[in-house]
């Protein structure tokens, strides 16, 4: 069996080529009343699981329909940025992904999926995009510079 972290790299993500993901950001943090960032700037962060069955309100008093999950630090943030990491491969990525979710308990088998879905939703934004969640839908708040 071939290594499975081949099968999902797309063409266009060869080697060399530059990766746009998600990571946590405190910039633009008080566009919303209920925004909040307990992750450390700049770690890459995931989409979680939310309850959004039973609270069907991205501004609900969870917070988890309108939140990331920091890979790190598994604390949440509703604001992220798009960064280009050079050097940083889509299998690093699932990488990262898989070691959390396994420090949290939690099932990895699916992590290529999910890593696959980040790409594609990082690739539609440009870089120093901070964008937001409301349940189910990223939105971009708007363009700024990207750090460093
Ligand atoms: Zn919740």
């Amino acid at each position: 069996m071939s290594d499975p972290r081949r099968t999902v790299v797309p063409a266009e993500y060869a080697e060399g080529v530059r990766v746009k993901l998600l990571t946590a950001t405190s910039s633009t943090q008080g566009y919303r009343d209920n925004d909040f960032d307990f992750c450390v700037e700049g770690e890459l962060v995931h989409i979680g699981e939310s309850c959004a069955g039973e609270h069907p309100d991205p501004d609900g008093p969870c917070g988890c329909g309108r939140s990331f999950i920091g890979l790190n630090s598994h604390a949440a943030t509703t604001t992220v940025l798009i960064r280009e990491l050079p050097g940083f491969t889509p299998a690093d990525y699932v990488e990262a992904l898989r070691s959390s979710l396994q420090q949290q308990g939690r099932d990895a088998s699916h992590v290529i999926h999910e890593a696959a879905a980040l790409y594609t939703l990082a690739r539609q934004f440009p870089a120093g995009t901070v964008l937001e969640r409301r349940l189910d839908e990223i939105a971009a708040r708007g363009p700024i510079r990207q750090p460093g």
